[in-house]
């Protein structure tokens, strides 16, 4: 078995066939091709998530290369556009910071070709070991500030991209005990946030913001939590506070479309955020006074995941927010979901325009199939011009 042929089939993309022949093959998995390219890189170009978890199985750094343009296997994975690809390897410890030879992060180039998913995750990625910290005592603690039960739900929720807080609360019904301990992990929140704008240089205003939003949301349901708990069974209550919650700010405002309790439920988010001196505040509040303000929600959005330009033009579901759902009103076809929960959610409002027609086409974003050399060279003269 020779390194070459381990290229060719990253190339073809035949994961059976690479299988085999990783068995097969004793060496370093740490190869580079003519172009200084290695497995791994070529792997996460393909956006091939299940070549690229067995290549860092067999021990693929994920910081080597000697790329010319001095791309990181994250370059290659954010341009690949797969979001699961870069979450392997930032859990495998790729450097988001690193930059390319004309200065530009993974992130900055899953932007410049619009892979506004994989920005959000990258964006949005903290190593797990910042939530674990919480569930070790620190000093004269005897218990910790979390569980260590609560550790992996609630980095999951942290790393979520999709912030709309239907989306939020659909998933925080799925991990109950996030919610049955909503006041540690609100407080771990808050604190996770005062880390974030007290690290000097390194201060993260976005992610501290992040962190505040999601504290927010949790004490809000739970409270809903709290007032129901007196007269409901158990699995009936779970299924109200989403409902109750869904209820409140899907409500149509007086034009039957803008979102009005909605907004004012976050931009009293955005208010209580406590640092007030940031930059991020500062761009947040400017935006929501503004003569003809956007809506809250997509102020914190573009603040938590980045602006996205005007071309896309992809389906979301109508409860959560959630890009491209898998299923549409069966009734009109204009309203897209991501499953019957999300249906279900919406269907006070639906009801009644169910039965007015309109299309909202998706346009995918085509993907080209050019190699990694050919496209790092043309994207090196567009970055740079
Ligand atoms: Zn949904
Ligand atoms: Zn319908």
């Amino acid at each position: 078995m020779s390194a070459e042929n381990i290229f060719a089939v990253i190339a073809q993309g035949d994961l059976s066939e690479f299988k085999t022949l990783l068995a097969n093959y004793k060496g370093t998995v740490n190869l580079f091709d003519e172009n200084g390219m290695t497995a791994l890189q070529h792997a996460a170009y393909k956006g091939n998530k299940d070549m690229v978890q067995l290549l860092l199985d067999r021990g693929a750094d994920v910081n080597s290369g000697k790329h010319e343009y001095n791309y990181t296997a994250l370059h290659f994975g954010a341009l690949s556009g797969n979001s699961e690809v870069c979450k392997l390897l930032l859990d495998a410890g790729a450097k988001p910071t690193a930059t390319n030879s004309v200065g530009r992060t993974a992130s900055q180039m899953a932007a410049f070709v619009g892979n506004h998913h994989t920005v959000a995750t990258i964006n949005n990625y903290i190593p797990f070991k910042e939530i674990s910290y919480y569930s070790i005592p620190q000093g004269q603690q005897t218990d910790p500030h979390l569980p260590s039960v609560l550790v992996e739900p609630l980095h999951k929720f942290v790393l979520g991209v999709n912030i709309h807080p239907v989306r939020l609360a659909l998933n925080l019904q799925h991990t109950p005990a996030l919610l049955e301990n909503a006041d540690k992990v609100s407080k771990v929140l808050d604190m996770l946030c005062k880390k974030e704008m007290t690290r000097g240089s390194d201060t993260n205003e976005v992610m501290a913001f992040k962190y505040h939003y999601l504290a927010y949301i949790i004490r809000e349901i739970n409270n809903i939590r709290d007032k129901q708990k007196p007269n409901s069974d158990k699995e009936e209550k779970k299924h109200d506070i989403v409902e109750v919650f869904a209820k409140k700010l899907l409500k149509p405002g007086k034009d039957g479309f803008s979102l009005d309790l909605m907004d004012t439920f976050l931009k009293d988010c955005v208010r209580e955020f406590p640092y007030r001196e940031c930059t991020t505040f500062h761009q947040m509040v400017t935006s929501l006074t503004s003569k003809d303000p956007p809506p809250a929600l997509s102020v914190i959005n573009c603040t938590i995941n980045g602006q996205r330009g005007f071309v896309d033009a992809i389906p979301y579901c109508s409860t959560c927010g959630e890009e491209k759902p898998a299923k549409k009103c069966s009734k009109c076809k204009s309203v897209q979901y991501c499953d019957r929960e999300c249906q279900r959610l919406h269907w006070f409002v639906h009801k009644k325009a169910c039965n007015r027609e309109s299309s909202s086409p998706a346009i995918m974003n085509a993907k080209p199939n050019i190699d990694a050399g050919e496209l790092t060279t043309e994207l090196q003269n567009l970055v740079a011009g």
